[in-house]
């Protein structure tokens, strides 16, 4: 039995075949096929899993697993709203994709599938109830509770990002205020960097090698040298980050917060901040118990998705 992932992006789709005791077979990348039309995707997609049949033919394919970010009815498998994907609205992937491919098919949102990812590979299923934050160009979330993975009423839930932690504060991509994704997404991130440095041209001359803008990577090498407006403004990330863990920790009590995602790689410098954070809140039990990791793995979406085709 065999399962395939898919992690589709505005720009790329990410591909993961993978056998039942969670071993990678194969893992590729392809252009996301959305510049004409859906009904173009869906005929790509389909001809990918034809030649992906022919080349795996001695297994049989359990399943199909499209992690889409945007907004997902998983139950019945419909898109209901990619912003990134030429703003589709309600498409049942799910439907057409079964029909074509006659394979069975889940659509589920991108973060849950990371979600499912790190409690899969980062923690061996070790913790029953564990909550991931993604740390990207956005912030997103996914929720595992007694093991499997909560939805929510509507596919929903796990939206950490438009948590709100500011009430009143920044704006947020999704109108409204003071959402955690507003303190912790890229972008925010980079404004308050340009905000803070002085010379913008100076600093990056300084601290990067090989580009001329001001990114997450090169704030890491500038608090790597030690530079005193790189650790402030990762501490500030954390702290922010760490209202936002903490909101958590006293709704849910999880057992481990795990951080995914190409921000978390700078964990190191964020990571003192978001558990002083954590500590000043004034029930210290969940607090004081929680294993907080980063995960080891890029691509954790796709290979979430290859690995949750198998709980079905
Ligand atoms: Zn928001």
């Amino acid at each position: 039995m065999i399962s395939i992932g898919f992690d589709v992006g505005g720009t790329n789709t990410k591909v993961c075949v993978m056998e039942e005791k969670y071993k990678v077979l194969k893992e590729f990348m392809i252009e996301t096929p959305n510049r004409n039309g859906y009904d173009c995707f869906i005929k790509e997609i389909s001809g990918l899993i034809v030649s992906l049949k022919k080349e795996f033919s001695r297994f049989t394919i359990s399943g199909l697993c499209l992690a889409i970010a945007g907004d997902v009815d998983s139950v019945n498998g419909v898109l209901r709203y990619a912003p990134n994907l030429n703003q589709w609205r309600n498409k049942n992937i799910k439907h057409d994709l079964e029909k074509i491919s006659n394979i069975k098919c889940f659509i589920e949102n991108d973060a849950n599938m990371a979600a499912w990812g790190c409690y899969v590979f980062d923690t061996q299923k070790k913790f029953n109830d564990m909550v991931v934050f993604t740390l990207g160009t956005g912030v997103g979330g996914g929720i595992i509770i007694g093991g499997k993975l909560y939805r929510g009423s509507t596919s929903t839930a796990g939206e950490l990002g438009h948590m709100i932690i500011n009430s009143g504060g920044r704006k947020c991509g999704c109108g409204n205020y003071g959402c955690l994704e507003a303190y912790c997404g890229t972008a925010p991130l980079i404004y308050d960097a340009k905000k803070r440095i002085r010379d913008v041209e100076d600093f990056i001359k300084k601290y990067s090698f090989d580009g001329d803008e001001i990114t997450p990577e090169l704030i890491s090498k500038a608090a790597q040298k030690k530079n005193d407006i790189a650790l402030r403004l990762w501490s500030d990330y954390g702290y922010n980050l760490g209202t936002g863990v903490g909101n958590i920790l006293m709704l849910l009590n999880p057992e481990c917060v795990c951080f995914c995602g190409g921000i978390s790689r700078a964990s190191k410098f964020f990571m003192p901040s978001v558990k002083k954070r954590i500590d000043e809140y004034g029930i210290k039990t969940p607090g004081r118990n929680i294993k907080i990791i980063v995960s080891k793995h890029h691509n954790i979406g796709v290979a979430g998705a290859a690995a949750f085709v198998f709980e079905k």
